[in-house]
């Protein structure tokens, strides 16, 4: 099992330290995958397939982590997809009365999902229940489904202003002309319909439909920005902020009402070609609230643990206990480590396979047995691995040993 050492030196020293700083089992977070491979479901909870290899799906979860994820429901495609915004830690704002937006984002969601469904449309929901779930995950979702319509459901914070009208505002994607007409109709049913109650409402120069920049051409809003292939608008209903307005919100006939708004938005959206309405230019206001990001996420289990077993001749496996020993890991770990290790060198350049001498599989017979349990999170780096230099998962685990046994042994 000889490494080149020039593989691997030639990047040694400007990837040891990141190696080092991810955790074990950390993997780098998904790629731009724009292809729409469909989604596995399971118990509710939507995975994002992002690599369908012959070895495994890599999905990744609520928390936006990668992982082998073979079991659920295939979902391909549906036609629309809800997003109620915020969940878990982020509450988004919160009434006056104690109605929490998170909450209510969802209540309205579930509502729309049941007038689409009686239309005849296929819907999703990016969460179906009080879930943490960051952005990227939520726009991993759509860009896997490739929905016809993708809403984020939303309710203000922050206004002051009083006003006669309610103060709607949706938000479109600046380079799509059928988001902002997504918009444009989201913009006009929800404003129409709120507008038949009498309500000291609050409203901000921003009412209407427009587009929120950080900078000229690119969408401030992440949810806008990372799916640029899938019609996607923001509804900020109204103003959950102003106590007048979450004394209406929390009402159940006033839930129906700008649910079956939105509703109606969607399927005028999908089986016409209305304008829509209140546009506004584009402005740019880059600072954000600053949620949405995978921080603080923590995932409940997801996927299955694999056992793979190596084995080892006495000369090998004496020196994997001092690799181990000097890098203060078990050998467990250090296999481990070691499969992370090549997976990060792959991305860091795809080419390593392609531009040098093929590596010819390690042997993995011998008398000194090492079982490593993979949790789901650890799979993905194995599979990507095995695919690239055409090895068995136990051949991987075996080549990650070699790796750490050759990088501990250069100091
Ligand atoms: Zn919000």
């Amino acid at each position: 099992m000889k490494l080149s050492s020039k593989v691997f030196s030639r990047y040694f020293l400007t990837t040891l330290s990141i190696i080092f700083s991810i955790s074990l089992v950390g993997t780098l977070s998904a790629g731009g995958s724009t292809s729409s491979l469909g989604a596995i479901v399971e118990n509710g909870v939507i995975f994002p397939i992002i690599e369908d290899t012959e070895l495994g799906k890599i999905v990744t979860t609520p928390c936006n982590t990668e992982i082998i994820h073979n079991g659920g429901e295939f979902l391909e495609t549906v036609d629309v997809l809800l997003d109620p915004g915020h969940g878990g830690p982020e509450t988004g704002s919160v009434g006056a009365n104690g109605l929490v937006e998170r909450d209510l984002n969802l209540i309205v969601a579930l509502l729309v999902e049941k007038e689409l469904l009686s239309l005849g449309y296929t819907v999703a929901l990016t969460r179906r229940t009080d879930l943490h779930m960051p952005i990227r995950q939520r726009t991993a979702i759509a860009n896997s489904l490739s929905p016809k319509a993708f809403v984020s459901i939303h309710h203000n914070g922050g206004a002051q202003r009083r006003s006669d009208v309610p103060g709607t505002e949706t938000f479109h994607q600046i380079n799509s002309s059928e988001s902002k007409r997504l918009a444009g109709l989201l913009f006009e049913e929800i404003f129409e319909s709120f507008n038949n109650f009498w309500v000291p409402w609050v409203n901000t120069v921003h009412n209407g439909a427009s587009s929120r920049l950080s900078e000229p051409g690119r969408d401030a809003y992440g949810i806008l920005r990372n799916t640029p292939n899938v019609p996607t608008a923001i509804a900020e209903a109204a103003y959950l902020s102003n106590p007048p307005e979450a004394q209406v919100l929390i009402m159940p006939e006033v839930q129906q009402v700008e649910a079956e708004a939105i509703a109606r938005a969607i399927h005028r959206f999908i089986s016409t070609t209305d304008p829509g309405s209140g546009f506004k230019p584009s402005f740019i206001d880059g600072v954000m609230t600053g949620t949405g990001s995978a921080r603080g996420c923590i995932d409940s289990k997801h996927g299955e643990d694999l056992r793979i077993t190596v084995a080892y001749s006495n000369e090998e496996f004496e020196s994997l206990i001092s690799a181990a020993k000097k890098a203060g890991m078990s050998i467990e770990e250090l296999q481990l480590f070691g499969v992370h290790a090549l997976d990060l060198f792959l991305q860091l350049d795809s080419d390593v396979t392609s531009s040098e001498e093929k590596i010819s599989p390690p042997t993995v017979s011998g008398s000194n047995v090492s079982n490593v349990s993979w949790p789901a999170e650890s799979q993905p780096a194995l599979v990507r691995v095995a695919r690239a230099y055409g090895f068995s998962f136990s051949e991987v685990q075996k080549l990650g040993a070699t790796l750490m046994v050759f990088l501990t042994s250069l100091e």
